[in-house]
């Protein structure tokens, strides 16, 4: 946690199913019935765990500032196979946490609108001699295509050295940039599964001010309203801005 609280933003946000999709996991629920089950809450409805989400922007926001041309050091938090934590001191950090740094932006779980999935058969690869296992088939349960999923990511302290709201530019371009360019979480994506849309539904912005006034919800912005428009535009050119400075620490 922060020791101070400047700003705290929600972004809410919905991930649309453009395949099928099948993230796995133990089901919170009673036993499954296929092999293979998607990941759900304990009502029974398909989840998208925030870490998930969050994992794959992160290593997005790596290659991307990697790719810049600019000698900005970006750690890679998975050395040599082991989760090192990361360096608490690179752009990436500062936005998605380090070792010893609190995770500026932190993604909830999303929930599927509906219950509806389905089985796919898949062969059985045995992990250990990378081939079919005897005997063949599994079930795969994914959750179909055109399926959207909702929830929220919380921005805290969106300032970055006196960039007012770099790290939300950061998170919304970031988006842009993943919706362009990959689009797909999950396993199996190369057999034409997880490919996804994120979009953004809505933004408040809680100061810490407005916790004093009582309005505990803050300012909203609309997605194709004007303000929603600047304060993207505005928020966008404020990570821009931090990113070109070279001062990160
Ligand atoms: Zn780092």
């Amino acid at each position: 946690m922060f020791e101070r609280l400047d700003n705290r933003v929600i972004v809410n946000y919905e991930v649309v199913t453009l395949s099928d999709l099948h993230i796995g996991g133990h089901t919170t629920t009673e036993p499954a019935d296929v092999d293979n089950p998607v990941i759900k809450n304990a009502d029974s409805y398909p989840i998208i765990p925030g870490s998930s989400l969050k994992g794959v922007l992160r290593t997005e926001m790596e290659r991307l500032l990697r790719g810049l041309n600019m000698d900005i050091k970006v750690c890679d938090i998975f050395i040599s196979g082991k989760d090192c934590g990361g360096c608490n001191k690179c752009p990436v950090c500062k936005l998605f946490g380090g070792n010893e740094l609190a995770s500026s932006i932190r993604i909830k779980d999303a929930t599927a609108n509906s219950k509806k999935t389905m089985v796919r058969d898949a062969v059985a690869i045995d992990r250990k001699k990378r081939k079919a296992k005897d005997g063949g088939k599994y079930d795969t349960e994914v959750v179909p295509k055109g399926t959207v999923f909702t929830g929220i990511c919380i921005i805290e302290n969106t300032e970055l050295g006196k960039c007012e709201h770099a790290k939300l530019g950061a998170f919304l371009s970031l988006l842009n940039f993943f919706n362009e360019c990959s689009g797909s979480i999950g396993h199996a994506s190369s057999r034409g599964f997880g490919e996804v849309k994120l979009n953004v539904k809505g933004i408040n912005i809680i100061t810490a001010q407005d916790y004093l006034d009582g309005n505990y919800t803050g300012k909203s912005y609309v997605p194709d309203s004007t303000e929603y428009r600047e304060l993207k535009n505005n928020a966008v050119a404020d990570w821009s801005k931090y990113i070109k400075s070279g001062k990160y620490d």
